[in-house]
């Protein structure tokens, strides 16, 4: 693993210098985005983990997902992995806990930004849209600022039989961060990788002093640093258990996708 020498910073003062051109940013090649499972399992409810977070950590210590028995929200950051419980409270995370499906990535930001302009979620992500220089691969997507507001949610932890997980979210519960410091983690996945992972933004979110979070379900940017990493390889880690054997795969979770992570 290298650092770009080629980082590029740029600054956006003002909502007409969005449509700036990366086309002579030098991209990192060599990184890989990681995931257990996929999104559609865990949406049918296999909700058991099956790899470590002592295992996943050598995959990327950037990253989000959940936890086994659907315990709660993930993210990684700098190498660290956080549990946000259904409390909306931060919890340490063991290297013996497990996940049934995560996302991460060895994080080397290829190019960065400073935003100074206030934006909502749709905003940020039609601005990400419009820098990317390509919708053809991944990209992981810090966002390090000031929030007027956020709202997240969690997830509680289930027993069997396992609800569907569009079923659980129906009572998520709810926190709402006003004037915060904090940190978005998350990624752009291709739009057509939908059932095997979230299509377009996934963010989770934890405050500056890493004690309360979520997933990100929208948000209001005060002001911030955006440092994303361009990347064009996909690993995934499928599930040697029965109960991952015998789920129904087949069918179309398009909509559940939209109810569970919007
Ligand atoms: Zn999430």
């Amino acid at each position: 693993m290298h650092l770009s020498s080629k980082t590029v910073s740029f600054i956006i003062l003002s909502l007409p210098l969005f449509f700036i051109s990366c086309t002579h940013v030098k991209i990192e090649t060599n990184d890989t985005i990681f995931q257990t499972s996929t999104f559609d399992a865990l949406l049918a409810g296999n909700y058991e983990g099956t790899m470590s977070f002592e295992e996943l950590s050598k995959k990327g210590g950037f990253g989000i997902g959940t936890f086994n028995q659907l315990d709660g929200e993930m993210l990684a950051l700098d190498g660290k992995f956080y549990q946000i419980k259904a409390d909306g409270m931060v919890y340490p995370v063991n290297p013996e806990m497990k996940t049934p499906f995560a996302v991460v990535t060895h994080f080397i930001a290829d190019t960065s930004f400073t935003l100074t302009n206030e934006l909502d979620f749709d905003q940020f992500n039609n601005l990400i849209d419009e820098i990317i220089p390509t919708k053809n691969i991944f990209y992981a997507i810090k966002v390090e600022g000031k929030f007027k507001q956020a709202i997240t949610r969690s997830v509680p932890n289930q027993s069997q039989p396992y609800p569907p997980l569009v079923e659980i979210v129906k009572e998520q519960p709810l926190f709402e961060f006003i004037s915060e410091t904090g940190t978005m983690v998350g990624f752009r996945v291709l739009e057509y990788f939908g059932g095997v992972n979230v299509p377009a933004y996934h963010y989770h979110f934890i405050n500056h002093d890493k004690s309360r979070g979520g997933h990100l379900l929208n948000c209001m940017i005060s002001e911030a640093t955006i440092s994303i990493d361009f990347i064009h390889e996909s690993q995934i880690s499928l599930n040697n258990s029965s109960s991952f054997y015998n789920l129904n795969l087949e069918k179309d979770r398009s909509e559940e996708t939209e109810k569970v992570e919007r």
